[in-house]
């Protein structure tokens, strides 16, 4: 019936049979009661980048009425509705010298990043941005309200801390903010003649930097418009993301020079930047698109992982891909948690993550046999595990579960069971 939920993907057609946008907890365990008797599922969807499957049936939730952010300066916290975007949370806190660990993209719900552990492009200074949850208020799939954090409900706490697939719909989240108002950053663009270059330089450098810096490298292949920069317009491209924190210029100047001297940068956006500026690191689109995504660990990138990808992802190859990714994660990412959590990753050193041409015709045979491609290539790298929020639409079926050891994937299968017994909420 509705094709027209308020996604930013455009590649999925969603089903439900009704879409409903409650105002508050309460109307959100009415929603949840009423499934139950009904025997439907309740599907809560985010204010960002938007489910990566068709949401079939049942009761979509949007959460975007539970909208609002109230933040506490004195205490350093935010208290952040869930149908809030990282961009309302920073541009709340930004006056107060304050900033939540927002993720590349921060267009992108708060709670739909921090229920999959939360990478920023801060991430190895910061640690994951679950590591910074206080609390949360969430509507369990039994319709019961609970605020759950490390002494309260402390199962259903660290289930929901990186574990992804909630047994209820978060109706809030109270997080501690950065004291941070700006960051040394931005992004080197090369040309793609300069890629084997710039990635065996990237993947030497990354390996040995400290947790005070922050990069990742992607292949770009921008679309031939005005709105796109004339040196990336319909070509491939290198970028080069960046972001050091807590050092003074030209020490960050530095710590980036090895990248810098490698070949002549066709863009260079690396200055001093206001944290309410974090999204021109990596520069994300913001307008809905179709895509389709896929995402793997990594247990090293190494030169020769550079040459495999270059084999198959690289500019002298015709890949249907808008995006090829390499996340360096590593430093306060790869710390032992202060207290239990589900986040999946930690012992990861990169993460890659592909976003698809948005070009449906293509996203039949010529996608997922490129990134069947990709996934061969980069085999030998990879670490057989996924991070959740990078398990996309072009993962094996199996990848979200292959997030967690055996272990963690039951206890989060046995709180599942716990707080939404009749399997209520969809995913
Ligand atoms: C280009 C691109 C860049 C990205 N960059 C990053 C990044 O830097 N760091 C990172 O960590 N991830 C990143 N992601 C992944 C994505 O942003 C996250 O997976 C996040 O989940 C999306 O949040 P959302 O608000 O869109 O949630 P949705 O897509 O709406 O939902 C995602 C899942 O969370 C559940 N969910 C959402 N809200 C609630 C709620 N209130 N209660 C219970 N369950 C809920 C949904 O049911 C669904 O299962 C990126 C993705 C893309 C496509």
């Amino acid at each position: 019936m509705n094709h027209a939920l308020p996604m930013f993907n455009l590649a999925h057609r969603h089903t439900p049979r009704e879409v409903v946008v409650p105002r508050s907890a309460e109307e959100v365990a009415e929603v949840v009661r009423g499934a139950a008797g009904t025997g439907e599922q309740v599907h809560p969807i985010g204010a960002g980048h938007g489910w990566t499957h068709a949401v079939v049936g049942g009761v979509a939730l949007l959460t975007r009425g539970l909208a609002g952010v109230e933040i506490d300066p004195v205490a350093g916290r935010a208290r952040i509705g869930a149908g809030a975007t990282w961009a309302e949370v920073i541009a709340a806190a930004a006056p107060h010298g304050l900033a939540p660990l927002a993720g590349s993209a921060p267009a992108v719900g708060a709670v739909g990043y921090l229920l999959g552990g939360g990478l920023s492009p801060l991430g190895r200074t910061y640690g994951w941005a679950t590591d910074h949850v206080r609390s949360f208020e969430i509507v369990t799939g039994g319709g019961e309200v609970l605020t759950t954090s490390a002494s309260s409900h402390p199962d259903l706490f660290q289930a929901l801390l990186g574990g992804k697939r909630a047994p209820g719909v978060v109706t809030s989240v109270d997080v501690d903010l950065l004291p941070l108002a700006t960051v040394y950053g931005g992004g080197l663009f090369f040309d793609g003649a300069d890629a084997e270059a710039v990635l065996g330089e990237w993947a030497a450098w990354s390996a040995c930097i400290p947790a005070t810096v922050n990069t990742s490298v992607a292949l770009l292949r921008l679309p031939d418009r005005d709105t796109v920069p004339e040196p990336l317009r319909g070509r491939c491209t290198v970028h080069v993301r960046l972001a050091v924190v807590d050092e003074e210029d030209g020490a960050a100047a530095v710590l980036l020079e090895p990248i810098r001297k490698v070949a002549r940068p066709v863009i260079d956006t690396v200055a001093r930047l206001p944290v309410s500026a974090i999204g021109a690191i990596h520069a994300d689109p913001e307008q809905p698109m179709p895509a389709l995504e896929a995402g793997a660990l990594l247990s090293s990138f190494d030169v020769d992982a550079t040459r495999a990808l270059l084999a198959v992802a690289g500019p002298q190859v015709q890949a249907p891909f808008a995006v090829v990714e390499v996340r360096r994660l590593g430093g306060l990412l790869a710390e032992a948690p202060r207290r239990p959590d589900s986040v999946a990753g930690r012992d990861a050193a990169y993460g890659l993550f592909v976003v698809s041409a948005p070009v449906p015709e293509l996203f039949e045979g010529p996608v997922p046999a490129a990134v069947g491609d990709l996934a061969r290539a980069m085999a030998p790298w990879a670490s057989g595990r996924f991070q959740p929020n990078f398990v996309g639409s072009l993962n094996q079926p199996t990848a979200l579960d292959a997030a967690w050891p055996d272990d963690v994937r039951d206890r989060l299968e046995r709180v599942r069971h716990i707080y939404d017994p009749a399997g209520v909420i969809g995913h």
